[in-house]
């Protein structure tokens, strides 16, 4: 068995390729179309798993510009993105940093190795790609099943979710999960908490959404993480002193739990909330 590479169907219509059992790119299977939703880093070409599941026309879609997420965009000829993240994922998308990133997770998973190449990986770059931009009310429409984006900056400026509303299902990327949201980079990569706030209540305002697949962790998720989010993000306000402070590569940050929603944020975002508020 693969340990990188493993195909798990959800549903009728959905499966997901896990990456380094960290990050969960989806696969949406419509009468027409498919979907994948997130290319992970792309350490190894998936790209034959996907014809397992579907040889319909793929569309190929990233929650956001985390280089996780979308510098496996270079096995893809067309990928879409919001605009406002695409600088973002450009900026990750270097030897220097592709190499930090497979010696990260090499450590993790030296088995790794097995199923990459870590100087062909460095080598291949996203800009022979052509990304087209979408952005909110803009929809997929695969045949019996419609995907709409949904703008939710906060994780990220360019952060969206995929929602699919007549069966109740919303992709969220970074931005809602049962797992470490990152927010403690600079406001130059990491909005303000409040932008962040407005998007959950956003979301809480969508009645229909029932299952939530995040891009890590557990999934589905029920839609009770949004109120979990929301509540969280006040108690940070509150009860942040014991807060353990940790330490990344991508830098240092504090972390704060409140029931399954778990924040990382830097102290400047910490401030900027006591001072400025939420809203
Ligand atoms: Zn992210
Ligand atoms: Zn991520």
């Amino acid at each position: 068995m693969l340990v990188n590479q493993d195909i798990e169907q959800l549903n009728e219509y959905l499966y997901c390729i896990k990456e380094c059992d960290s990050v969960n790119r989806y696969v949406v299977v419509g009468s027409d179309q498919a979907m994948l939703i997130d290319t992970g880093y792309g350490f190894a070409d998936f790209r034959q798993l996907i014809k397992k599941i579907t040889d319909k026309p793929l569309i190929t879609v990233l929650t956001h510009g985390h280089p996780d997420h979308g510098l496996g965009a270079y096995l893809f000829d067309e990928v879409w993105v919001h605009e406002k993240d695409y600088l973002r994922l450009l900026k990750d998308d270097n030897q220097e940093t592709k190499a930090l990133a497979v010696n990260h997770r090499l450590k993790k998973m030296p088995e790794l190795i097995n199923q990459m190449n870590p100087e062909v990986y460095n080598q291949k770059l996203i800009k022979q790609t052509t990304f087209r931009y979408f952005k909110e009310g803009d929809s997929f429409d695969l045949g019996g099943i419609v995907l709409k984006i949904i703008e939710i900056p906060g994780h990220s400026y360019g952060s969206v979710a995929l929602y699919e509303e007549t069966k109740g299902w919303l992709f969220t990327g970074d931005t809602l999960a049962h797992y470490n949201i990152w927010n403690q980079m600079d406001f130059v990569d990491s909005p303000r908490l409040s932008v962040l706030m407005a998007t959950y209540k956003k979301l809480a305002q969508m009645r229909k959404i029932e299952e939530i697949y995040p891009a890590h962790g557990e999934k589905p998720i029920d839609r009770g993480i949004i109120d979990e989010s929301i509540d969280g993000l006040k108690d940070l306000l509150t009860h942040h002193d014991e807060d353990e402070k940790i330490d990344t590569f991508m830098g240092t940050a504090y972390r704060h739990v409140y029931k399954h929603f778990i924040l990382l944020y830097s102290k400047a975002h910490l401030e900027d909330a006591l001072e400025n508020g939420l809203e």
